[in-house]
């Protein structure tokens, strides 16, 4: 029986590499998308690299569209093994300072970072509580670890803005949430940490690779039975351990 997925924003960067790493293995990825042509471009070159991908359109800020995205995976499998909620975005006003920060910027943020993997979320639950012990990954960011970013003497201490970090926090607490709703089951829900990584998002300023970032996406997707819930996986950069290596990391 094949693993059925579905990683929303994966048109490209990060969540595009997570559907092709997981169809490497395999997995049945579906391509959630908010616009069609970008969609069904990546399921074509996933397809052409040999993985079972198909095309749904999602805009995660939208619940009806949520929930007719859960509606055409119930009719193709009747059930979701992997969620993944990749999609999000950075916005900041000119200054990137608290006080300057716009409550329509905050919002704007929110509406996919936060409120969008709820909407998604709750659309897929039904599914995934039919999977035999389904996993969800909240793509996070080292960026919403309060402890990361209030350590004077981390890499993170000069950050200052507030939409796209407090967004990142909002999702780690999602992430926790759900994590205990859901403890007495056999799914697994875990926030993860890409690190910098070269994409759209950032100008291709990351000095990480897409597929680098994604590998995290991949790990907590493929968990073992006895792997852990409710935690942010990442890489160690950031509380001064190996850059390569990664494991769980501060809230
Ligand atoms: P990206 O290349 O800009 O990709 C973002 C994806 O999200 C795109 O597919 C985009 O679709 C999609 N998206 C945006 N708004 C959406 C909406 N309303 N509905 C559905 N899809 C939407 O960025 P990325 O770097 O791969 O980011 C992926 C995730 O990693 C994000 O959650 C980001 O916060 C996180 N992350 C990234 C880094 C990094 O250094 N890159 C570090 C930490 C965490 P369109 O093409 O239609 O815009």
């Amino acid at each position: 029986m094949t693993t059925i997925a579905l990683i929303t924003g994966a048109n490209k960067g990060i969540g595009y590499e997570t559907a092709r790493l997981l169809g490497e293995r395999g997995v049945t990825v579906w391509v959630g998308a908010r616009d069609e042509e970008r969609g069904r471009a990546a399921v074509r070159a996933l397809r052409a690299g040999g993985a079972r991908a198909e095309f749904v359109r999602l805009d995660v800020t939208d619940e009806a569209s949520a929930r007719q995205a859960a509606a055409r995976i119930d009719g193709a499998h009747g059930r979701l093994d992997i969620l993944v909620n990749n999609a999000g975005i950075v916005r900041a006003d000119p200054d990137w300072l608290p006080g300057g920060t716009t409550v329509a910027t905050l919002r704007e943020v929110y509406e996919v970072n936060v409120f969008g993997v709820v909407a998604v979320t709750n659309a897929m639950l039904p599914l995934l509580r039919r999977a035999e012990a389904a996993r969800i990954v909240n793509v996070s960011s080292e960026v919403g670890s309060i402890a990361s970013v209030t350590d004077p003497d981390g890499p993170l201490w000069p950050l200052t803005s507030v939409p796209y970090p407090s967004s990142k926090t909002a999702l780690n607490m999602v992430t926790a949430m759900y994590a205990k709703e859901l403890r007495d089951t056999p799914i697994k829900v875990n926030a993860a940490n890409p690190g910098y990584c070269a994409t759209d998002l950032n100008g291709h300023r990351g000095h990480r690779t897409a597929e680098q970032g994604a590998r995290v996406s991949v790990h907590l997707a493929t968990l073992p039975a006895d792997g852990p819930t409710g935690a942010l996986w990442g890489h160690l950069w950031t509380v001064g351990g190996d850059p390569e290596a990664y494991g769980v990391l501060p809230w």
